[in-house]
C-alpha cells in the first residue's frame, strides 16, 4: 500500500517511537490531507492488525463516522476558531483516552486561529502529554501564528494535478542525475542553470525530480517496478534515503511560489541535496 509522503513519514516516526505531539501539515488538497490524517489515527489506534481501510473493528467505524470520543475535530466557526472552541477541548482532554490509545485533535484551517485561541492551546504544545497529539492543517504555514508554528513538526503534503503527468518530459532529471553518478552534484549547477529559461522550468524540474524519486520509493516499498532504467544506479538506498529527497525538492517547491532568486536557490538545492 502507497501513502502520502508526510504520512510515511508519520509511521516511521511512530515505528521508532520518536511520534511528534503536534504536527502543522501544509497542503494544497484540504480533503485528502486530511483523510490520511483519520487514517493515520486509526492506523495507530487499530487495537486489530490495522489493513487499508479497516472496517472490521469498533474503534476504525467511530473515527469514520466522527463518533470517537478521544479524537476531536475543530473546524472555523464563520471566519475564525474561537477561543471557547478551544477551551471545550481542553476540558476534554482532562481525561484520559478510554477506547483509544491516544487523545487526539486535529485542527483545520489552522491559519484562522487568532492570538487568544493560539494562546489557549499553547499549554497542549509546552508541556505535551505522552497521550495526546495534534494536527494542525493549513494552506499555508507561514499564515499560522508563529506561536503554533514553532512548536510543532511541519510537514507537507503535495499534490500534483493530474494532467501534468501527461505531459512528463523527464530528459532533464535524467541528465541531472546522470550528471550526479558521474560527477557529483555540483557540477549540475552549471548544466541546469544554462537549460532553465524562466521560473517555469524551474519549477517542472523540481516536480519531476520529485515524481521520480516518488517512484524509486515506491519500488523500494515493493509497491510497483522499476519503469526507468535510467534510475536503476539509485536502486536498494533504502526508503529513508529516498524520503530525505522527497523533503527536500517539497521544501524547494514551495519556494519557486514565492519571488526568489533561481540561481541562490539552485545553489543552495544543490548544496542541501549533497548532504542526503
Ligand atoms: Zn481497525
Amino acid at each position: 500500500m502507497k501513502h502520502d509522503l508526510f504520512v510515511q513519514t508519520l509511521i516511521n516516526e511512530f515505528h521508532e517511537r520518536k511520534l511528534a505531539h503536534a504536527f502543522l501539515v501544509q497542503t494544497n488538497q484540504y480533503d485528502k490531507t486530511y483523510n490520511s490524517v483519520l487514517n493515520f489515527i486509526k492506523m495507530i489506534n487499530c487495537p486489530s492488525v490495522y489493513k487499508d481501510e479497516c472496517d472490521i473493528c469498533n474503534l476504525c467505524r467511530l473515527v469514520d463516522s466522527g463518533n470517537l470520543p478521544s479524537l476531536i475535530v475543530i473546524e472555523p466557526d464563520g471566519n475564525v476558531i474561537k477561543k471557547e472552541q478551544l477551551l471545550s477541548l481542553k476540558d476534554s482532554f482532562k481525561t484520559k483516552p478510554v477506547f483509544s490509545k491516544y487523545n487526539i485533535y486535529i485542527i483545520k484551517n489552522a491559519e484562522l486561529l487568532n492570538s487568544s485561541s493560539a494562546n489557549t492551546i499553547l499549554k497542549f504544545l509546552e508541556e505535551p502529554e505522552d497521550d495526546i497529539i495534534g494536527f494542525f492543517i493549513t494552506n499555508n504555514k507561514d499564515n499560522v501564528m508563529e506561536t503554533i508554528q514553532s512548536r510543532c513538526q511541519i510537514l507537507f503534503d503535495y499534490y500534483d494535478d493530474v494532467s501534468y503527468l501527461d505531459k512528463l518530459d523527464l530528459t532533464l532529471v535524467f541528465d541531472f542525475l546522470n550528471n550526479y553518478k558521474q560527477a557529483g552534484l555540483l557540477y549540475n549547477k552549471n548544466y541546469l542553470i544554462s537549460k532553465f529559461e524562466s521560473r517555469v522550468d524551474y519549477l517542472n524540474f523540481l516536480k519531476n525530480l520529485f515524481y521520480v524519486f516518488e517512484h524509486l520509493l515506491d519500488v523500494s516499498l515493493n509497491v510497483t517496478d522499476l519503469k526507468y532504467i535510467e534510475l536503476s544506479f539509485l536502486l536498494n538506498k533504502g526508503s529513508d534515503y529516498y524520503i530525505s529527497w522527497l523533503n527536500l525538492i517539497s521544501k524547494y517547491l514551495r519556494r519557486v511560489n514565492y519571488n526568489i532568486n533561481i540561481l541562490l536557490s539552485l545553489d543552495s538545492f544543490v548544496l542541501e541535496a549533497q548532504c542526503l
